[in-house]
């Protein structure tokens, strides 16, 4: 049980309609370790850490999340999970203190409600209610609430999206610390440095499907390419948003793609990928951008009992 990874994906589809916005993806992250995905807008991140959260049902392929189901066994997972979603779920009149407050009793051992307002330079907006709160100190509430219960595995979305460079470096020592307490953190981001910065491993989506993944010294690393096989003629502009300035993707002959990194690019080191690697990347042509809404407008309210916790 110990040996499962956190979490594991295989073959993964889900299609909003027409939109098909995870297409066959498989990935999986290791226990204790910082899993980024990367990947430019519409690649299929954040409806992949929805389906990993049990928000939303996979139209094809398993996901195991600590080794279970996220939907049959949310009630046994709710405890185990930190989840902060982009679109947040807090109510507009919450002051900071009084949420984590209430948060806090949902949990065996829960952090210090004001040891986190101050380490994520919330203490001043203590009292202020959510709505009256910046957008980069509403996501650090968010933030808070996803990892007061000390979870073993917490799911970030874009974290620091839209945060300014002081905010960015309190989340970035946050994940670090959580990190180095013995917790997993699977983050989404399109921030190639920020994946550099935090993750242990970064895997690397577009079009709804694995590019690669590997360690960021591999994909940064001395060898600076990466090849991959995808349908002939593909609009690869998406996927060069999320790399470094000056990366040039080259198809020759057609269907195999070379990507040339300015500092280097590599294979991963996650067992179960590897073998698909050179033979994959499925890539599919993604469809329009949604709307802010969701599926099913379910968000989260995560109470939980107790569990064996990270020390931090
Ligand atoms: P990312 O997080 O990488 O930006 P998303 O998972 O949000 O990617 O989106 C992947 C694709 O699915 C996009 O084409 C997006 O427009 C579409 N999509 C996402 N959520 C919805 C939804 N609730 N309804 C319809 N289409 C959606």
């Amino acid at each position: 049980m110990g040996d499962t990874p956190a979490v594991e994906i295989t073959g993964l589809v889900k299609s909003y309609g027409r939109t098909t916005a995870v297409a066959g993806l498989s990935m999986c992250a290791a226990r204790g370790e910082v899993t980024a995905v990367l990947g430019p807008n519409g690649a299929g991140k954040t409806t992949t850490i929805e389906v990993c959260e049990g928000y939303r049902r996979p139209d094809a392929g398993t996901v195991r999340v600590l080794g279970l189901d996220p939907v049959k066994d949310a009630r046994k997972l709710r405890p185990r999970v930190g989840v902060m979603l982009q679109s947040g779920g807090i109510p507009t009149a919450a002051r900071p203190a009084d949420y984590l407050k209430v948060m806090a009793r949902f949990y065996a051992r829960p952090v210090d409600p004001a040891v986190l307002l101050d380490r994520l330079g919330l203490a001043e907006s203590a009292r202020t209610p959510f709505r009256r709160m910046s957008g980069g100190q509403q996501q650090r509430l968010a933030l808070a609430a996803a990892i007061i219960g000390r979870p073993e595995l917490v799911f970030l979305d874009e974290p620091t999206a839209g945060l300014d460079p002081q905010a960015r470096l309190a989340t970035w020592d946050l994940v670090a610390g959580l990190r180095a307490s013995g917790a997993t953190v699977i983050l989404t981001t399109h921030y190639l440095e920020e994946a550099e910065r935090l993750a242990d491993q970064v895997v690397i989506v577009d079009h709804g499907t694995l590019v690669t993944q590997g360690t960021p010294a591999e994909l940064t690393g001395s060898q600076g390419q990466l090849r991959f096989r995808a349908e002939p003629g593909l609009d690869t502009s998406g996927l060069l948003v999320a790399l470094p300035p000056a990366s040039v993707i080259k198809e020759s002959p057609a269907g195999a793609y070379l990507v040339e990194l300015p500092a280097g690019v590599a294979g991963g080191s996650c067992a179960h990928d590897r073998a698909d690697r050179a033979g994959q990347a499925d890539l599919a042509v993604s469809g329009p951008r949604r709307g802010a809404a969701s599926e099913d407008g379910r968000r989260p309210g995560r109470p939980g009992t107790s569990h064996p916790a990270p020390q931090w």
